[in-house]
């Protein structure tokens, strides 16, 4: 696999093979004096060089070696692949709100569930000069290594939202309950912290948003969020509440990118000036959870006719910055 067993280890173990490669000559040179170091016509400091070779040698490896263990240590749950991104430092997007804005906020991030789906839906929407949104799940996230490389290496780019802790529905009668529809002050703080803690060992990213799962929030929850100045998305009425999406929960069929379009401009052409389109990785799946390629087209297409739009694709620390310095 691409992102294979390259560790800081064995970058380390070829390192070692390299130095005793280069130092092998000069050692055997200082050991038994008739071996001849590069040219045989050259009579002067031989010793002196050799040991010169030695030591130059052995530094640049010592040098090398401490960095990558710091490094390393620094993000010990990411492979080599993520180690040797730092770098190639991240190609920030420029990002200018204007009139009529768009996020795009990518719900479910999560470990393992459909993570190739919402690497892709982030690469793409990077590739066409958008940054994105992405909707959060801590609890374990470290563990999807191939996840984690990508949302560091493209972290200038894609802003972190907190999509509950654990995602957790809890059924009750039959109705799914959000992981944040019934909780108290105490617990939602509690959660929000554990939350931020899980996502801030491994990423310096500053997180603004809050988006409660099932998009629905106890108010004492809500008030919670001012603890860690966390801004509100769900469903709703409210600013950044989201207005359009990708797929349409009572038919149970996906949303076509011309009628999210359209959603936008129905949100602009009332006076607002942001339109936040939810997405799910789960709307472009096949049953086996697998990705499908057709539904995945419609995906395509929505970033193609932003892009064709005069629509800008901001984030919303974008609009929060915005609002705060009027
Ligand atoms: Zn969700």
């Amino acid at each position: 696999m691409f992102f294979g067993p390259i560790t800081g280890l064995s970058f380390i173990i070829s390192l070692l093979v390299l130095l005793v490669g280069l130092i092998i000559r000069p050692l055997v040179f200082i050991v038994s004096k008739p071996a001849k170091l590069f040219s045989p016509v050259r009579k002067k400091n031989k010793p002196l060089m050799a040991a010169a070779l030695i030591v130059f040698t052995f530094t640049l490896y010592a040098s090398v070696t401490t960095f990558v263990i710091v490094e390393t240590a620094k993000h010990p749950r990411t492979t080599m692949l993520a180690f040797a991104s730092t770098f190639i430092p991240c190609d920030e997007l420029y990002v200018s709100p204007s009139e009529h804005n768009v996020i795009l906020r990518l719900d479910d991030v999560q470990a393992y569930g459909w993570s190739d789906v919402s690497i892709r839906m982030m690469d793409d929407a990077i590739s066409n000069d958008m940054p994105i949104v992405a909707g959060i799940i801590p609890k374990d996230l470290a563990e999807d290594k191939k996840l984690v490389n990508f949302l560091e290496r493209e972290s200038c780019n894609i802003e972190f939202a907190l999509h509950g802790y654990d995602h957790g529905a809890i059924s009750d009668f039959d109705e799914v309950i959000g992981e944040f529809e019934a909780l108290t002050y105490e617990v939602a703080s509690e959660k929000l912290k554990i939350g931020i803690d899980e996502i801030e060992k491994d990423f310096n990213n500053n997180i603004t948003t809050f988006i409660p799962p099932q998009n629905r929030i106890s108010l004492e929850a809500t008030a919670a969020l001012e603890e860690y100045n966390l801004y509100l998305s769900k469903s709703g009425k409210g600013y950044y509440d989201y207005d359009a999406k990708t797929w349409n929960y009572d038919d149970n069929e996906p949303i076509s990118a011309t009628e999210v379009m359209k959603t936008c401009d129905t949100v602009f052409k009332n006076g607002d000036n942001l339109c936040v389109i939810m997405l799910h990785p789960q709307d472009f799946i096949d049953e086996e959870g697998k990705i499908d390629e057709e539904k995945y087209s419609e995906y395509k297409k929505l970033l193609s006719l932003i892009n064709l739009s005069d629509f800008s694709t901001v984030r919303f620390s974008d609009m929060i910055a915005l609002h705060s310095s009027k």
